[in-house]
């Protein structure tokens, strides 16, 4: 039962199928080529005659006469002579009336047996076919030429298989790197909700793509490499495009992720091909993807990592081999710049660093703009509230809304996308989509009921926590309930106080089960809670020094990215046990303060279940009066 919706683990996109899809396209045209060649020179071998149709319908008549069968497909006739085993003859009806208005009979209709092999002997025999239209000859072809593509496709997954290192030969070595050329579908800054102090860093770059000759002149070193940081789906890829498309200029682009599935020895080959591509299109951007994924710190990688090494000392490679008039400007983009190599940040590499961050209120209202731009949407869409209920949400966690706002209109067959919409799009990204068909019996329902009541009423006492905005019982996703708890405005810092008082509402829906169902009903409903105390709780000791006994002391490890060992703890057994004595305590007052909180309020606990139970919702302004009857004990209290 997931207590609030503002962490969320964001997944790193990868991107590597699209590339084999478009290898296998590739050869299955090439093939369908290839095949549509072959048939037509098979057919272009025999070269018949053209004879007019009066005198193929008086030779037809004759029983004297010399052709064979005569097959009639739509308006044109194939003569097949006697004693040849292919028409070498056509002929085309003219439009007045059938061919047997004029004149051509079917002499051996209607015979049988010997009768009619004796007539055939001098009559022609007459086939009416089927007028073939051209897809026919097209579904025909691809019926040949099916078996043949599996057989290709087969061969290039075999390939794949054993991992060929033939490379060069088989072309592997050219660059899959995508060029956005300037009459792509342009990408420019409008596209690019917020993130106003990055556009203005990216300007200057932009200005110098479109000219180059104005910073020359004045020997000015131009910049080489630029780096995007900042957390996934922030809009860096998007950003990126967005120079090539202001400047005008080919955008060649790459990412790191595809390094990585690459043959022994193909990235290296990959990077000086992007390269001189590049080069002969200046001026031109490429831009390096993810960048981390073939970049990181080489103590970082264990063993496992030649291939990477090999692509990355070809990219710095490359960079110092740049003139300073090359008119190439590198970009690069990733999500942890503290992983990367510092061989790659040293100056006349990627020495410009651009920070693309989190959007605020103001900029999250920006892209929710952007993005239900061209969307129909009625009076009542409330895109200010819901930017509000947004914080740490990212640009692509907004796009995503957005279009989840526009399918769930059209499956409940609205003409415009309603507030009601959008609310069930933001908490279907946030938590998953509801279940209502997941059967809860009555037992588990109150238990759910109180565990979220739980939740609600320990964080709406406790003077340092958000304020709830919603609880629901239906279940949504793998949660079975939800308490939502939002905060009136962005902040980029949380005080020790405030940290608190999130682990204590974390423990308040386990704690509401025991107080009611007594100590051996404890259900399994609380697991993700107490995941998340415990990680919270860890990285208040670890990594912002707030453990009690260790104020102020920080125990970086590997998890917390702040250096990277190969293996170990940088610190000693002792010390682990202190941090870990330190995590307990955290969560053990936690629990204490959720417990007391709980106590004074219990019979508001057993009047918000019910009204959960009986209205399965609660929205912020059913709960304001409720709630307000909340005491805090002065045991729960902090300062
Ligand atoms: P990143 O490369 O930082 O992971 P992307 O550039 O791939 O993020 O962003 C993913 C999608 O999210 C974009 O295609 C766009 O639809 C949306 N998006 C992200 N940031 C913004 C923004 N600032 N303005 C508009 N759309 C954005
Ligand atoms: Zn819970
Ligand atoms: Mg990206």
């Amino acid at each position: 039962m997931a207590e609030n919706i503002t962490n969320k683990t964001k997944g790193k996109p990868v991107n590597n199928k699209s590339n084999t899809i478009r290898s296998v396209l590739f050869a299955v045209v090439l093939v369908f080529l290839g095949a549509f060649l072959i048939s037509n020179m098979s057919y272009n071998k025999v070269q018949k005659t053209e004879v007019p149709i009066s005198e193929v319908i008086t030779r037809a008549n004759d029983p004297e006469g010399d052709i064979a069968r005569i097959a009639v497909t739509g308006n044109t006739l194939d003569i097949t002579l006697k004693g040849k085993d292919q028409p070498t003859e056509t002929s085309r009806k003219d439009n007045s009336g059938t061919l047997y208005d004029q004149g051509l009979v079917n002499h051996c209709e209607d015979l049988e047996g010997e009768e009619l092999t004796k007539c055939q002997e001098s009559y022609p025999i007459i086939e009416y076919k089927e007028d073939v239209d051209a897809w026919g000859i097209v579904l025909d072809v691809a019926l040949t030429v099916l078996p043949i593509v599996a057989i290709v496709i087969f061969f290039s997954w075999m390939m794949k298989q054993a991992n060929m290192a033939n490379n060069q030969s088989l072309g592997f070595g050219k660059s899959k790197a995508r060029l956005y050329g300037p009459d792509k579908k342009k990408v420019t800054f409008k596209d690019v909700a917020g993130n106003e102090a990055a556009k203005q860093d990216l300007t200057e770059i932009v200005d110098f793509l479109k000219s180059p000759k104005k910073y020359e002149k004045l020997g000015a070193k131009i910049p080489r490499g630029v780096l995007l940081a900042g957390e996934p789906g922030t809009g860096k890829t998007l950003m990126a495009r967005a120079v090539a498309g202001e400047a005008n200029v080919p955008f060649f682009s790459i990412s790191g992720s595809e390094f990585a599935e690459m043959f022994v020895g193909v990235g290296a080959s990959r990077v000086r091909d992007l390269f001189s591509k590049a080069k002969k299109n200046a001026p031109s951007i490429i831009f390096i993807d993810e960048i981390d994924a073939v970049a990181h710190k080489r103590d970082a990688r264990g063993g496992a990592g030649r291939e990477d090494e090999q692509t990355l000392n070809q990219i710095l490679v490359e960079m110092d081999g740049f003139d300073n008039d090359s008119g190439v400007i590198v970009m690069a983009a990733t999500n942890r710049v503290d992983m990367l190599d510092k061989a790659l940040l040293r100056p006349g590499r990627f020495d410009r660093h651009v920070n693309v961050t989190l959007p605020e209120r103001k900029d999250r209202l920006e892209i929710l703009k952007v993005h239900f731009k061209g969307k129909p949407v009625s009076e009542d869409v409330d895109l200010e509230s819901l930017a509000k209920k947004t914080a740490g949400s990212s640009g692509a966690d907004l796009a995503n809304i957005a279009n989840e706002a526009a399918i769930t209109a059209a499956r409940e067959g609205h003409k415009a996308i309603s507030n009601k919409d959008l609310t069930e799009a933001f908490e279907r990204v946030a938590i998953g989509p509801e279940r209502k068909s997941k059967v809860m019996n009555d037992m588990e329902k109150k238990i759910t009921a109180y565990h979220e009541a739980g939740h609600a009423i320990v964080g709406h006492v406790l003077p340092d926590s958000d304020p709830v905005h919603k609880i629901t019982i239906i279940p949504r996703g793998n949660t079975g309930g939800v308490t939502w708890f939002l905060p009136p405005e962005d902040r980029s810092y949380k005080n020790i106080f405030e940290l608190k008082d999130i682990l204590a509402r974390g423990m308040g829906g386990r704690v509401a089960e025991k107080l009611i169902f007594g100590t051996d009903a404890i259900t399994t409903g609380a697991s993700s809670d107490l995941k998340n105390v415990a990680e919270l709780a860890k990285s208040m000791v670890v990594e912002e020094g707030m453990g009690e006994n260790t104020r102020n002391l920080v125990f970086p490890d590997e998890a917390t990215g702040y250096y990277t060992i190969t293996a170990g703890k940088p610190y000693s057994e002792k010390t682990a046990e202190i941090i870990d004595a330190e995590i307990k305590k955290l969560s053990d007052e936690a629990a204490k303060r959720a417990e007391e909180v709980l106590k004074t309020n219990k019979k508001l606990l057993d009047k918000l279940a019910g009204e959960l139970l009986a209205h399965e919702t609660l929205e912020e302004n059913d709960l304001g009066p409720l709630l307000k009857e909340a005491k805090l004990p002065i045991a729960a209290k902090l300062h």
